[in-house]
């Protein structure tokens, strides 16, 4: 059978490996798995989150509440903006996806870095766009301007922080960029690590109702998979001027979002506390990767997110290594697909990392 011929250009995305593939492949017990892999928050959602999920089940035979009326609540009060300037996804992904079918088809291009979240290019593909990537190693705003310059994009977007490498532009930067383009032009800023940027360097937050008032071209998106560690229940948020959100509803299927997950939603934004540690957990992990990797003279990227990239050189194998720990249990990301010799690791509890180190020296001393 033949498909869209869009379809050809695109390579199917690779998630990070599922726990119980290992146990099939490997035969380890689950228990002694130790997944890095795909930034999900190592100390679990918030407990209030998972009862409310719990306590929703009983609603299972009705549709959700269509109007996400409460989640749209507790996302304005805390962002300050209007329930109108809201929209809700399965994941902040459906809301990129939302954001491409409104704006772009066969005629228009997409701009991005040329190392970032691939599901960007992946829907823009999807609708037959041409894919404009900047050549710089990490998001670099005079480059993007002079291709925005050049090209005319119907969008654009930066990863603040950047998955999988972990570079942060700054607001000031970042807004100094969006004042030189033009009100046609869509700019994602994707915000799916923001809690640890902030936590890390107040200078990287962006404030989207600031965002928004200053550039009614500018879409914030948020999710609830990464600190707030409900990955598995598939929410997302965007925050935008009216007029956009309501273009991006015309194309949302409609409960899109479940009953338990957005109950989960509204908890886990009530339980800043529960934030407040995730992030503190990653600030002190995160060094003793950086310590590890000093000690080992590898080197790394400083992140603002909750993973760290190692960069490998000759003979170290990113692919040899990804192996090695996968074997052992351990399911960390390997970024060969991105044309890199490195790896990316989720920053994991304490036990966890120690873990990642002890494997890690193994596989240096055999
Ligand atoms: C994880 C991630 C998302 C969205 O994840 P969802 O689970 O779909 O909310 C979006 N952008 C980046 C850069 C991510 O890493």
């Amino acid at each position: 059978m033949t498909f869209n011929s869009t379809l050809n250009l695109i390579q199917t995305y690779e998630a990070g490996k599922p726990i119980e593939l290992v146990v099939r492949e490997f035969g380890i017990d689950p228990k002694e798995i130790i997944k890095l892999a795909s930034n999900e928050n190592p100390l679990g959602a918030s407990p209030k989150a998972i009862e409310s999920i719990v306590k929703n089940a009983t609603n299972a035979h009705l549709y959700p509440d269509d109007s996400m009326f409460a989640l749209k609540e507790g996302l304005s009060k805390h962002y300050q903006v209007n329930p109108k300037e809201i929209i809700i996804g399965a994941g902040s992904d459906q809301i990129i996806e939302f954001c491409i079918h409104a704006k772009a088809n066969e005629n228009s291009k997409v701009l991005m870095a040329k190392t970032t979240f691939a599901m960007y290019e992946i829907y823009s593909k999807m609708v037959g766009a041409t894919i404009i990537k900047a050549q710089s190693q990490f998001h670099n705003l005079e480059e993007f301007l002079e291709l925005y310059q050049t090209h005319k994009p119907s969008i654009i977007f930066l990863c603040v922080p950047n998955n999988p490498l972990g570079e942060c532009l700054g607001k000031k930067e970042i807004f100094d960029f969006l004042g030189k383009i033009d009100s046609e032009t869509l700019v994602i800023i994707d915000g799916a690590y923001q809690e640890y940027a902030k936590a890390k360097d107040t200078s990287k937050a962006i404030d989207p109702k600031e965002l928004i008032q200053s550039f009614p071209n500018a879409i914030y998106l948020g999710t609830f998979s990464k600190a707030y560690g409900l990955g598995g229940m598939r929410v997302g948020y965007g925050i935008a001027k009216e007029d956009i959100i309501q273009a991006l509803l015309k194309v949302r299927p409609p409960f899109n979002i479940t009953t338990p997950s957005l109950a989960a939603a509204i908890e886990a934004l009530k339980d800043q506390e529960h934030i407040h540690q995730t992030t503190q957990n990653n600030l002190e992990q995160m060094k003793l990767y950086e310590d590890y990797a000093n000690s080992k003279g590898i080197s790394y990227i400083p992140s603002y997110g909750n993973f760290i990239t190692y960069l490998f050189e000759n003979p170290l194998n990113s692919t040899l290594i990804a192996d090695y720990l996968l074997k052992k249990g351990m399911i960390i990301r390997n970024l060969a697909s991105y044309g890199l010799n490195a790896i990316r690791i989720t920053i994991g509890t304490k036990s966890q990392n120690q873990r990642f180190f002890t494997l890690f020296d193994e596989f240096l001393g055999q």
